[in-house]
């Protein structure tokens, strides 16, 4: 495991507050706790990951398809599901401080200890024969643990008012897919093995929410479901681990960083035959980023119960039938951001007391793909640098800025990761029509034509 610097969460959220990539949700009213907004740049790089995925995993496959379900699902989706019993967290408070922990979390922090699987009656015979003290105030005065559904409720206006009438926010994206599996089945002529991938948005009422976008209440998801014939699964599986990995190459997070965490037996989801988390290195330890889970035809033949409806599948070489089985492989998309950001960071000393801070994103994901920059607020420059900012559109979101020193204007997209800055001088219009190409990591610069601009930027996007 590698030590990140411990101050880097903080820095981390400094520049995304400072350079427009993410605010407190509900700024004006001093913060709504763990909700955020991301600013412009904040959602370029969320787009950019996002549309990076969709291409990865369903567009350049062909066993592959997408899309995109309500939030709101039949809430009788969540009983057969098993959420409304099961998706529980124990929590307990501190009566002298009132800070409240996830019970299994503080157990295992202080004993080192699974409490997987442990009932209520345990958990409280636990916290009091090992005296367990309050990570907040030391004290060790606890109430009695109990269970809480992280599931939001909300009510329908429907006439009457009964439990009838509840709907929940959906904790995952995955029920909309097995709840469209026949429509997919019927209309898409597809044949297993075949996936399903969505992005949306989930909700979870967490008990023990923080590390900025690591666990909030609302945040979005990258799942797959992939439908396989039962006996294939630990083949799909060790190939979706792989793909995963790929993935992690793909959009440049550093693989000293990553790590695999194998799930117990007694610690699966209730879902769950084989569960493998993705690990990375935040400032605040190793911690799951993404999940890999065999998921049985659990889900289908429970809503097959429920709804009445058959969720078999026929072979059509073999005439078989049978429910198929799901390998899930699911990426959190703000703790993507997060990492990415916590990896990409650098401050470099330069000469002085110079720091200058540089996010090293993938030129793919940069929010900002080129900057253009007139060397002065000259009227000749202005004209010409903005004849260079249409010709380069194509690339993307390229930004235009005139304003302050040039090397102002460098620190600051520095600082958002702009790969590239171009900029128009005089040589420009009174010499040969050549322009700067600052490259952001070396920050070397050459001089290219601006008739060789498309050319240039084609091979590095
Ligand atoms: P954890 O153990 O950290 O609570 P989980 O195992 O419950 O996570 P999953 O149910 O596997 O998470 O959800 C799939 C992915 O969704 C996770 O790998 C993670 O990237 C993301 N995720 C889950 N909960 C949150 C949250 N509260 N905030 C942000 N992302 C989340």
């Amino acid at each position: 495991m590698q030590q990140q610097e411990p101050d880097l969460l903080k820095k981390v959220v400094a520049l995304c507050k400072r350079r427009g990539f993410v605010y407190p949700g509900s700024d004006i009213y001093g913060g709504f706790a763990n909700t955020y907004s991301y600013g412009p740049h904040g959602i370029e790089l969320k787009k950019n990951i996002k549309d990076l995925w969709w291409k990865q995993f369903i567009h350049n496959r062909t066993d592959m398809v997408g899309m995109d379900g309500p939030i709101l699902l039949h809430p009788r989706t969540w009983e057969a599901s098993g959420h409304v019993v099961g998706f529980n967290d124990a929590m307990v408070d501190c009566k002298a401080c009132k800070a409240r922990f996830r019970a299994d979390h503080l157990i295992e922090k202080a004993l080192n200890l699974n409490v997987e699987g442990m009932d209520l009656e345990e958990i409280n015979a636990l916290l009091t024969k090992e005296k367990l003290t309050c990570p907040k105030c030391g004290k060790s005065d606890w109430t009695q643990a109990r269970f809480f559904n992280l599931m939001f409720s909300t009510k329908l206006s429907k006439t009457g008012s009964n439990d009838d009438d509840i709907a929940y926010l959906r904790p995952e994206t995955a029920q909309a897919i097995f709840l469209d599996y026949k429509n997919l089945l019927d209309t898409m002529r597809l044949q297993v093995p075949f996936g399903v991938g969505q992005i949306g948005k989930a909700f979870r009422n967490e008990i023990t929410p923080g590390n900025f976008l690591f666990r909030v209440i609302e945040f979005e998801q990258m799942e797959i479901e992939y439908f396989i014939e039962p006996s294939t699964w630990t083949t799909v599986f060790e190939d979706w681990l792989e793909k995963m990995w790929q993935w992690c190459d793909l959009i440049g997070l550093k693989r000293d960083h990553l790590g695999l965490y194998e799930h117990p037996q007694e610690k699966l989801s209730h879902y769950s035959k084989r569960t493998v988390d993705i690990m990375f290195d935040f400032p605040f330890g190793r911690q799951e980023l993404y999940g890999l889970a065999y998921r049985t035809d659990f889900d289908l033949s429970k809503h097959s119960e429920a709804a009445r409806q058959s969720m078999e599948y026929t072979d059509p070489k073999t005439r078989e039938k049978y429910i198929p089985h799901v390998v899930e492989p699911t990426f959190g998309l703000d703790r993507t951001f997060l990492a990415l950001l916590c990896d990409a960071y650098e401050e470099q000393a330069l000469e002085g007391d110079e720091v200058r801070t540089v996010l090293h994103l993938k030129p793919q994901i940069a929010p900002v793909k080129i900057a253009i920059f007139p060397l002065m607020k000259k009227e000749v420059l202005v004209e010409k640098a903005q004849q260079v900012l249409d010709l380069l559109r194509i690339f993307g979101n390229v930004q235009y800025d005139e304003s302050g020193a040039i090397g102002k204007r460098y620190r600051r997209h520095d600082e958002i990761g702009t790969p590239y800055c171009v900029t128009v001088d005089f040589d420009t219009i009174e010499k040969d029509d050549t322009v700067t190409v600052r490259d952001r990591d070396t920050m070397k610069q050459e001089r290219v034509a601006v008739k060789d601009l498309l050319n240039f930027f084609q091979k590095l996007f």
